[in-house]
């Protein structure tokens, strides 16, 4: 595993993290969980993100991951970064969602918890509010980090006007933000487009999340749809979304990966760490055997011009 600092700060995060949103709720098996938890620590993943209501059901993969902290890594603590946020939906009730002060820091609270944790890495403010001043959010982030119970903060979905704002606010608080959360893969650019050019004059660090698009960037729908993949939970990805234009796109970027010596899903993660300012990329994963996969892109991040434009020609036919 190689390690990039996130922004100017001197955090160093791992080209690739694992990202707890499916697969790691009370639903799934605990066992793969765990297998996945420990593979990936074994292989230089230091960097977990979770979020209060990754499920299902909602807020139990922090259950998942705190007692797999606690019954086999635990006396790693200091070798990680953890990371939880608050923003969407967390509870019923005009305090449990949204980015007031009174939502994050009760949250946040839960959140250590469920987890067993004394305190985050980075907590995040999962989203932007329109129906806060940004002034409320950013204060909560900078006097979670006073009580202790996070050591940076970060932001996630932003939009690059209100990213500016909130990275000048944390500044001047002096709890700088270390890094945005952003959705980017090959076919979702518009983030690189708006929001990594601020992180980069901010001095933050840059996460993508959803860099396989969830599953899209893969060989797993190139023929069919298996069961038990995400696009048959029918959540967040539907088996309507799994068009024969979108499988024909896949089967394009498919063969510019074979020939490059790699899966799609490789090809998607070294796509992205090659774009200068990006710190990691946030995947998941359902089995050991897809984390494994998707640790290789690392073998080869270097495009050459011609590939670059093949990608570009792949996703625009
Ligand atoms: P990905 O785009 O990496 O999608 C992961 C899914 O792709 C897996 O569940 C699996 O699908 C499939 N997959 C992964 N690797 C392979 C492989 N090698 N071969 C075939 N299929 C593969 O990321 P996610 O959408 O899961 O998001 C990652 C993380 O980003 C989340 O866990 C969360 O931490 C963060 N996130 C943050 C958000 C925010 O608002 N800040 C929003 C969304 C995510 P299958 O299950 O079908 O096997």
């Amino acid at each position: 595993m190689d390690y990039r600092f996130s922004g100017k700060s001197g955090l160093q995060l791992p080209l690739i993290s694992l990202g707890l949103w499916h697969n790691f709720g009370s639903v799934d098996p605990y066992e793969n969980a765990r297998a996945m938890l420990l593979h990936a620590w074994e292989n230089g993943v230091t960097h977990f993100d979770i979020a209060n209501n990754y499920g299902p059901e909602p807020c139990s993969a922090e259950k998942t991951f705190g007692r797999v902290l606690k019954e086999d890594l635990f006396a790693h603590r200091d070798q990680m970064i953890v990371s939880s946020k608050a923003g969407y939906w967390g509870w019923d009730g005009p305090y449990g969602n949204g980015g007031s002060r009174k939502y994050l820091i009760a949250s946040c609270d839960q959140s250590l918890k469920r987890t067993g944790l004394e305190y985050f890495d980075i907590f995040y403010s999962h989203r932007y509010d329109p129906e806060t001043p940004i002034e409320e959010t950013m204060q909560a982030l900078v006097d979670i980090v006073r009580a202790g119970k996070a050591l940076y903060v970060g932001i996630s979905n932003y939009p690059a006007d209100k990213q500016k704002e909130a990275c000048e606010y944390l500044r001047q608080a002096h709890v700088p933000c270390l890094i945005g959360q952003y959705k980017a893969n090959i076919i979702a650019q518009q983030t690189l487009i708006e929001n990594l050019p601020v992180a980069i004059d901010q001095g933050t660090g840059f996460i993508c999340f959803s860099p396989l698009a969830q599953g899209l960037l893969t060989d797993r729908y190139l023929n069919g749809i298996p069961e038990g993949s995400r696009a048959t939970k029918e959540v967040f990805l539907h088996r309507a979304q799994i068009t024969q234009e979108v499988v024909e796109r896949s089967q394009r970027l498919n063969q510019i990966a074979q020939q490059r010596g790699q899966s799609l899903a490789q090809m998607a993660l070294a796509w992205l760490l090659a774009q200068k300012g990006v710190t990691s990329v946030l995947i998941g994963a359902s089995s050991v055997n897809q984390l494994d996969n998707n640790l290789h892109a690392l073998d080869n991040t270097t495009f050459t011009q011609q590939e670059l434009d093949a990608i570009n020609d792949a996703i625009k036919e």
